[in-house]
């Protein structure tokens, strides 16, 4: 059994990034995507039944007062499950180039590293049309760092209008973005590996 936990960047107060255009909020979104996937857990025919997940996010039932508050929270919750496999952490990403565009996933440790891999290639194949920006190493990041089994996703940027447009107001994009990454989870926790020397030439440039 894999105890996986699906948590939401930022929390009610703090929200993170802000699409004006489109009025959505970070937490909002990423809150609602987590809740999306968590929810296919009881359709039977996606996860695997040897996976547990639990979602996390802060909302107003927490008292937030400063925007580091929801990162302490998220790691004492951590620290009284030590049967925890993975903690995913959901964000957007933005940037003041509102062309910047993109999809990437962040670790630390390097045990962490296979399910950014698996993330990397099902990305890669089911939205080859996107910009793949790679699997990053962040030494800097709280929570990679408290929480030693975390990584963070990063699929698209708020930011940037045309992929708001493709991820949130295309409901195909949404959906097929909800399977994949159902998808890395279970190939994650069947002990599916990527092997780079199988891989084809332009299937590598994914990984790097
Ligand atoms: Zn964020």
């Amino acid at each position: 059994m894999k105890t996986v936990v699906l948590c939401a960047g930022h929390d009610y107060r703090y929200k993170g990034a802000y699409n004006s255009d489109y009025r959505i909020h970070e937490n909002t979104f990423v809150k609602q995507f987590i809740i999306d996937l968590y929810n296919l857990h009881f359709r039977g025919d996606i996860f695997s039944p040897e996976i547990r997940m639990l979602l996390l996010y802060i909302d107003d039932n927490y008292n937030i007062t400063h925007k580091n508050d929801s990162l302490k929270i998220k790691s004492r919750f951590v620290n009284r499950m030590p049967e925890m496999s993975l903690f995913i952490e959901m964000h957007l990403n933005s940037f003041g180039n509102t062309n910047a565009t993109g999809s990437e996933i962040l670790y630390n440790n390097e045990a962490n590293r296979g399910f950014c891999e698996l993330f990397a290639f099902n990305f890669n194949i089911y939205f080859p049309w996107a910009r793949w920006r790679g699997i990053k190493h962040r030494t800097n990041l709280y929570l990679l760092n408290t929480i030693k089994k975390s990584v963070i996703l990063e699929p698209f940027f708020l930011s940037n209008n045309k992929d708001v447009k493709s991820f949130v107001g295309n409901s195909n994009n949404y959906n097929m973005l909800l399977m994949m990454t159902a998808k890395t989870i279970n190939d994650w926790a069947s002990g599916f590996r990527i092997n780079y020397e199988k891989l084809l030439n332009y299937r590598k440039k994914c990984l790097i």
